[in-house]
């Protein structure tokens, strides 16, 4: 699924080939919107929310100006390519919006959600997000303060939940407890510095969204891009020990996280599916009983 430093590309990418431009044409292949034409308006502006991408449109005579929304989920994508493009791509199946202006169109694959809203009402569609990570209104504090709200909770679970803060997925949900040390299933509440792990999670995606490839170690070699994820089995960049992954969340909203059981420290699933604490100094388990001892 793409990360908000994706998303946020996305946008970038559509807003510079069709804001100030009027849209020739609309298709919007979704069953909703079937019958719904917004040809003849101009785009004014597309911006990513969070994992959410907004092509606001421009009034049309009397009607209010609209929000194209969509959401890319699993496997979605826009791409542009010059209208009349004999070897353009918008024939292929799977395409579920073209947005047509002179120069270029938009085409929205195999997009995981569409909607038309009045720009007014956005708010009903990403009003529940938290602080957006690179959207031009970053709050940190607000992100802290949502993060640590619930000290117990996971803390891989808390990254994932777009309510806390928004932008990030599963490949910086791994990569950001990798460099904090703590495993995903670790309490929120081990966050030694919560207000340092929030910039750090800014940071990663800031330096990203330009980039097509994602790195988190700062090294660009292939196979060093990244500390964890997606990379159980293979050796820890940093330790030498196996990466692991395993689920995170309850199902359906079941995710994977990888992890380095040498590096980062608190408790990790067993094959049962129950999580478990190392020992703690006094060789005792460090938690309550419910938790099992693995070494
Ligand atoms: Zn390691």
């Amino acid at each position: 699924m793409p990360e908000g430093d994706t998303v946020w590309r996305t946008a970038d990418r559509l807003h510079r080939a069709l804001a100030g431009r009027e849209l020739l044409g609309s298709d919007l292949r979704w069953p909703s919107l079937a019958t719904v034409d917004v040809s003849g308006r101009e785009v004014l502006e597309v911006v990513a929310a969070g994992k959410h991408i907004l092509t606001r449109l421009a009034a049309g005579g009397d009607d209010p100006p609209l929000t194209l929304h969509s959401h890319l989920k699993m496997e979605g994508s826009w791409y542009v390519e010059r209208t009349g493009d004999p070897h353009g791509r918008r024939s292929a199946s799977g395409i579920r919006a073209v947005l047509t202006t002179r120069e270029w169109s938009a085409v929205g694959h195999k997009l995981g959600m569409l909607d038309l809203v009045p720009t007014e009402a956005e708010h009903d569609l990403v009003g529940h997000l938290g602080p957006d990570l690179l959207g031009p209104g970053w709050d940190p504090a607000e992100a802290q303060r949502r993060l640590t709200a619930r000290p117990e909770r996971e803390l891989g679970a808390a990254l994932l939940d777009q309510r806390v803060l928004a932008g990030v997925g599963t490949f910086y949900m791994a990569e950001a407890c990798f460099l904090a040390r703590l495993t995903p299933w670790s309490p929120v509440a081990d966050l030694a510095d919560p207000a340092a792990f929030v910039a750090l999670l800014h940071r990663l995606l800031d330096v990203n969204k330009h980039r097509a490839d994602q790195v988190t170690t700062g090294d660009l070699r292939r196979g060093r891009e990244k500390f964890a994820h997606a990379r159980s089995g293979l050796p820890c960049l940093r330790c030498g020990g196996t990466v692991r992954v395993a689920p995170i969340g309850t199902p359906p909203q079941e995710r994977t996280a990888f992890y380095c059981p040498g590096c980062q420290r608190g408790p990790t699933p067993t094959d049962d599916g129950r999580p478990q604490r190392p020992l703690g100094s006094s060789g005792r388990p460090t938690a309550a009983r419910s938790y099992r001892t693995r070494r």
